[in-house]
C-alpha cells in the first residue's frame, strides 16, 4: 500500500508561495472557506501523478495551473508540485527501493512544458504514470472524486451510472479485455 506522506506546492494555482503539507496516516480533512484552494490541492496531487487533460485541471491549457497573478502579486513563470510517498513497504520500482521515501516532482515552465523527477533523477511522464498505474492510486483513480461528481452519479442515466460503478469496482478493464479477446 502506497501512502502519501507529504505534498509540496510552489506557484501551483492559488498556492503562489511554497506550501508544505504533511499527510498523516488515516483520514485527512481539508477545511476552509469557498475559494481558499481545497480543490486545488487535490488537483495538485492528480497533476503530479501525470494528469495531462486541462479539463481535469479546470483549465483551457496545461499552463493554466501556473499562478496567474493577483492584485498585488505578479504571475509566476513555473509551477512545481512534489509528492512524497512513504516507501517503508519497498513497493517502488527497481532502482529506487533503497529509499525510505519516494519524491515525485513535476514542474511546468511557461513556453517550455513539463518535466518530471523521481528522487532527483529526470524521468519521463510515462514513468510517473506507470508508477501510479495501479487503479487505486492513479491520476484517473475513482478514489479521487471531483467536486460535482457525486451529483453527476446521481443524475446519470442507468447505463452511464453502471459504467462509473464498474470503474470504481475495478472491473471495467475486464470488459475491454473480453472485447479484445472476442475480436481475435
Ligand atoms: P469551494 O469551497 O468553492 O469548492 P475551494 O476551496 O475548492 O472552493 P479552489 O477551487 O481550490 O477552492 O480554489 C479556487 C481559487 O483558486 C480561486 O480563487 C481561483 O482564482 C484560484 N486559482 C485557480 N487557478 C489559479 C491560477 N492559475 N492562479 C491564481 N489563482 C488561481
Ligand atoms: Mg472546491
Amino acid at each position: 500500500r502506497v501512502q502519501f506522506s507529504r505534498l509540496r506546492l510552489t506557484g501551483f494555482k492559488s498556492f503562489v508561495d511554497p506550501t508544505d503539507l504533511v499527510i498523516a496516516d488515516g483520514l485527512t480533512g481539508v477545511v476552509g472557506p469557498n475559494g481558499c484552494g481545497k480543490s486545488n490541492l487535490l488537483e495538485a496531487l492528480r497533476w503530479a501523478m501525470g494528469e495531462n487533460r486541462p479539463t481535469a485541471m479546470r483549465g483551457d491549457g496545461m499552463e493554466d495551473v501556473i499562478f496567474a497573478g493577483a492584485a498585488s502579486r505578479p504571475a509566476r513563470n513555473f509551477a512545481e508540485v512534489v509528492i512524497q510517498l512513504d516507501n517503508s513497504d519497498r513497493l517502488a520500482p527497481a532502482g529506487f527501493n533503497d529509499a525510505d521515501y519516494l519524491e515525485i516532482t513535476r514542474r511546468i515552465t511557461r513556453d517550455v512544458g513539463s518535466a518530471y523527477k523521481l528522487n532527483g533523477k529526470d524521468v519521463r511522464a510515462r514513468d510517473v504514470q506507470m508508477l501510479f498505474a495501479d487503479a487505486s492510486t492513479g491520476a484517473h483513480s475513482p478514489a479521487l472524486v471531483r467536486q460535482g461528481q457525486i451529483a453527476e452519479l446521481i443524475n446519470a442515466r442507468p447505463k452511464a451510472r453502471r459504467r462509473i460503478l464498474e470503474e470504481a469496482a475495478g472491473i471495467s478493464g475486464l470488459y475491454q479485455r473480453r472485447h479484445e479477446a472476442e475480436l481475435k
